[in-house]
């Protein structure tokens, strides 16, 4: 379906075709989902919330809860102070939840609703919490909304008692709930008392029970928000989407961080690793060794088949790189890098990544599109595309082969069980990459070479 785009690459500057993101409150409610107890609220229409709702829901196959202040032409022309007061008492009344976390749209944005201090003249019921973020969608994307929203948490609950809580804060960015449980394990591997901030663990892969719980058991506590302040340090990973958060902690109550790539691949859960024994002062378990050992042993087994082959990997900026890192360990050639978020910071991280293992012509981007990558693939095709099920229209236009991997991926199941992080998650990607190579090796294969043996 995609078989008409252009071959010829024309400069565009104010156009986004097929973009490789979505919109900031999209990210609001994800973090604010990794909070026990709390209610997403959606400052806007109605019609904002039930997109956002829907591709998280599409995406972890779970209800995403969230509530809206259904903004029509009166609150968009005489502002929605009314709208909020109103939406938190009646959220309170008849959902009771601890927190309410509201996040701005467009439009409240555009008519510049001012919500701390509707907030502060709200009647918040005794023990209730009402946090915000401001999260307009025609800057940055979600990744912004997610930092942004985290960002929102700290400021109105995180304090400095001047007593250490002897944990360390790790704050896992954008990954799915299977990552989080997959870091945690590490973590107590290592022997690391931490505080997880946002955890969507427990509530977006929550069990079925056979009984509809509108706030499972999973999530970072209030409490846990408000002692990050007291915390060893912090470790947050994800350069792009963990730089401010940590720095917001640092400047506002001197909280020392370690700001590490997500930890996708050898090299970068090494440095996740060496982190938390800085933290625990504690040797790496013989399990974890054995568990890099085995990962190691299996790149050695499948790298013929992973050697120079050209890979296009797309996706959010951490994910990205993180990705890109581990095919390059692979022996693979990212030819195609790009995220739709717009930082430059990705780009000159993924460009180091070419220096350090000497891969030359390729082609790293921020704030790129998937047309624009279609039109390189035409040029210069690939051997294997990676990134969210967007890709999928591409692989099949282009006949190559496709490994799905990020957000949002909404055609296929369980993959927010299962980790991409940490040397398990590595091995479950070595499998996946080098499968799907060799699934189309054998699809396209002459009878005379179709071997039982590979
Ligand atoms: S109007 Fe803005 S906030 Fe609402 S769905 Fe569109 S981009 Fe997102």
């Amino acid at each position: 379906m995609l078989d008409l785009t252009p071959k010829t690459v024309k400069e565009r500057s104010a156009l986004r075709v097929n973009p490789c993101k979505t919109c900031q409150p999209v990210g609001a409610m994800y973090a604010a989902l990794g909070v026990k107890g709390c209610m997403p609220h959606s400052h806007g229409s109605q019609g904002c919330c039930s997109y956002h709702r829907t591709v998280l829901s599409r995406h972890f196959k779970e209800p995403a809860i969230a509530s809206s202040s259904s903004f029509t032409e009166g609150a968009s022309v005489f502002g929605g102070r009314s709208n909020i007061s109103t939406a938190a008492k009646n959220i309170f009344d008849m959902y009771d939840p601890d927190i309410i976390a509201v996040h701005t749209t467009c439009l409240s944005e555009t008519i510049g609703d001012d919500l701390g201090s509707y907030i502060m003249d709200m009647d918040i019921p005794e023990g209730k919490i009402v946090v915000h973020a401001n999260t307009p969608s025609y800057v940055g994307s979600h990744i912004n909304g997610f930092f942004n929203m985290m960002m929102g948490f700290m400021n109105y609950l995180t304090k400095k008692t001047g007593t250490n809580n002897g944990k360390t804060a790790v704050f896992p960015g954008w990954v799915n709930p299977g990552d989080i449980r997959e870091l945690k394990r590490i973590a107590g591997l290592m022997n690391v008392p931490t505080t997880f901030f946002p955890d969507q663990s427990g509530v977006l892969d929550a069990p079925m029970t056979g009984k509809y719980d509108m706030y499972p058991e999973g999530g970072t506590t209030a409490e846990e928000i408000q002692g990050l302040g007291d915390s060893e340090g912090v470790i947050a990973l994800g350069e792009i989407i963990g730089a401010e958060p940590a720095e917001l902690l640092k400047k506002k109550w001197k909280t020392p961080y370690t700001l590490l790539p997500m930890p996708v691949g050898v090299t970068y859960t090494d440095q996740y690793v060496l982190a938390l024994r800085r933290q625990s002062k504690t040797e790496v378990p013989a399990e974890l060794e054995a568990e890099r050992g085995r990962l190691v042993d299996l790149l050695l087994d499948s790298h013929q088949y992973t050697y120079q082959k050209n890979v296009a990997i797309f996706g959010d900026p951490d994910v990205v790189i993180g990705l890109t890192s581990f095919a390059l360990e692979m022996g693979m050639t990212p030819k195609y890098v790009i995220t739709g978020t717009p930082k430059g910071e990705f780009t000159r991280r993924i460009e180091a990544l070419f220096a350090k293992y000497g891969v030359t012509g390729c082609t790293a981007k921020a704030n790129a599109d998937l047309f624009e990558l279609h039109q390189w693939i035409k040029n210069e095709p690939v051997d294997l595309l990676i990134g969210s099920t967007y890709g999928k229209q591409i692989a099949r236009s282009e006949d190559i082969p496709f490994l799905r991997a990020g957000f949002p991926v909404l055609d296929r199941y369980g993959g927010p069980l299962q980790p991409i992080v940490g040397y398990a998650g590595a091995i479950r990607l070595v499998e996946q990459i080098t499968n799907v190579l060799l699934d189309r090796f054998d699809r396209d294969v002459s009878d005379e070479d179709f071997e039982i043996v590979l």
